[in-house]
């Protein structure tokens, strides 16, 4: 059993502030400061170029890799980190449309996020003839599987909704069908228990700064299953991902396993702030995080409903269909969400009319939420979200 009072204890919380948008970015784990600040002085500062042998930089990306893996159900040694997750959303939608030839369709849902979307229309343009990006409805997604169907791409939970797809049963009917499954764990890494290897999952990748509160620009992660490692061609074959970069051969010869999936040199200060979170994670037990979300968003749910009519419930209430946050909808929700975060209460606006909450057992307590919800009822009785002030958009919501 994980002591939630015990790892709030562990972050850098505001004075103040009921921070409910770890789902975006999670907050500085109090140890960051002084991981990342010996990172600098002790090896960038002392050790400097040595630092790849000596401080164990080289092999960050698949040491911190295994330790994401617990998380997400992953095999040991079959996740590698680096760049940002839109890279990884390419490289892994790249090797698999090669690996499902002839086929060409890329089957998403409408509520997957854009980026993820931009990147297989990308992707498909630049393969040329006959590749198509297929966008159904989330509800859609496990009878739009059909043989036509290279590989899905679907971002488990759903980041306007908390809507959480059923894993095994999609990735179940994608191989019936002969397609592959790229799963997004954007939402799910940290958020809840996921099991890749139990569901078959072929490709994964994921954020680390959401819920694993690596920081603002920390390193993506992509997941390949082992039985595809030795097949998957990297499409970004970078010096990295090479099987001996400092052979510095003329020809790119992919590494043995998910390490061919590195691109280029590895964030070396951002991966210390991860390590310092992934020392809080190592300790986490992922059933009792899933029972206590429940619990946070139960209470939220609750509470808002009764207090605010006017909002409208955008997030499954069953709780096998529900991530990790909760949404509401309502006409004026970038103002209302000014107002929130007016009174110190930060979650964040998704067009066009989402107000969204992220809940997140490691430092999110009942207070928090019950602070929320009086808050949120005290705005919407005396409608002090209707001025001005707060319905001029900021660049970002
Ligand atoms: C947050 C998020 C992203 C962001 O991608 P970056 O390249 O890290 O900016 C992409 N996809 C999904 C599903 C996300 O939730």
């Amino acid at each position: 059993m994980t002591d939630f009072a015990q790892t709030r204890a562990l972050f850098h919380l505001p004075e103040g502030m009921v921070y409910l948008d770890g789902n975006s970015l999670g907050p500085l784990p109090k140890a960051a400061v002084e991981r990342v600040a010996r990172t600098v002085r002790d090896e960038w500062g002392d050790m400097l170029i040595t630092g790849w042998n000596k401080a164990g930089w080289m092999d960050k990306p698949m040491n911190v890799g295994n330790r994401i893996a617990r998380l997400i159900g992953a095999e040991k040694d079959s996740v590698a980190m680096g760049d940002t997750l839109s890279i990884k959303v390419y490289q892994a939608l790249a090797s698999a449309l090669e690996m499902n030839r002839p086929r060409k369709v890329v089957l998403s849902d409408s509520g997957n996020f854009p980026s993820d979307l931009y990147m297989a229309q990308g992707l498909c343009k630049t393969l040329g003839e006959g590749y198509e990006l297929r966008v159904v409805a989330p509800e859609e997604v496990l009878d739009a599987i059909d043989d036509t169907v290279a590989v899905t791409m679907i971002t488990e939970v759903d980041y306007r909704t908390g809507r959480k797809h059923d894993m095994a049963a999609i990735t179940a009917r994608a191989h019936a069908k002969g397609a592959l499954t790229i799963w997004d764990l954007a939402h799910s890494a940290g958020a809840l228990p996921v099991e890749l290897a139990k569901a078959g999952a072929d490709f994964a990748c994921g954020c680390s700064y959401k819920y694993l509160n690596s920081g603002p620009g920390g390193p993506a992660f992509i997941y390949v299953a082992p039985r595809h490692q030795e097949r998957a061609r990297p499409a970004l074959s970078g010096w990295q991902g090479h099987d001996a970069p400092f052979a510095f051969d003329l020809d790119y010869r992919p590494a043995r396993g998910a390490e061919r999936m590195r691109v280029g040199t590895p964030p070396i200060l951002q991966l210390a702030a991860l390590e310092a979170s992934l020392d809080i994670w190592d300790q986490v037990d992922m059933a009792a995080l899933r029972t206590r979300s429940l619990q946070l968003t139960d209470l939220f749910i609750t509470g808002v409903e009764a207090t605010c009519p006017s909002l409208t419930l955008a997030t499954p209430r069953d709780h096998a269909l529900r991530g990790s946050q909760v949404s509401f909808r309502h006409p004026e929700g970038y103002a209302i969400m000014q107002a929130l975060i007016s009174k110190g209460v930060i979650g964040d606006f998704r067009a066009p009319d989402i107000i969204r909450f992220g809940f997140t057992p490691l430092y999110t307590s009942d207070a928090d939420v019950t602070k929320a919800v009086d808050i949120l009822a005290e705005i919407m009785a005396n409608s002090l979200w209707d001025i001005p002030e707060f319905k001029t958009r900021k660049k970002v919501t």
